[in-house]
């Protein structure tokens, strides 16, 4: 299981607090709330739905 986030109806691998694996920001400031922290989601590889984020994943490990 991996943490995620949706955006745009896309799932992406949370890399960090402020970046997902592909480079969007998933921590802006002005969302960064008790009610934003639900956001992240554990999900299974298969669910991941944003292609650059699973490219990337898979290079750095
Ligand atoms: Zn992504």
């Amino acid at each position: 299981m991996y943490p995620t986030f949706t955006f745009y109806s896309k799932v992406h691998i949370i890399k960090n607090q402020r970046y997902c694996e592909c480079g969007i920001i998933h921590n802006y400031r002005r969302i960064f709330e008790k009610k934003d922290l639900k956001q992240v989601i554990f999900k299974p590889m298969t669910e991941i739905t944003c292609t650059p984020c699973k490219d990337k994943f898979k290079l750095e490990r």
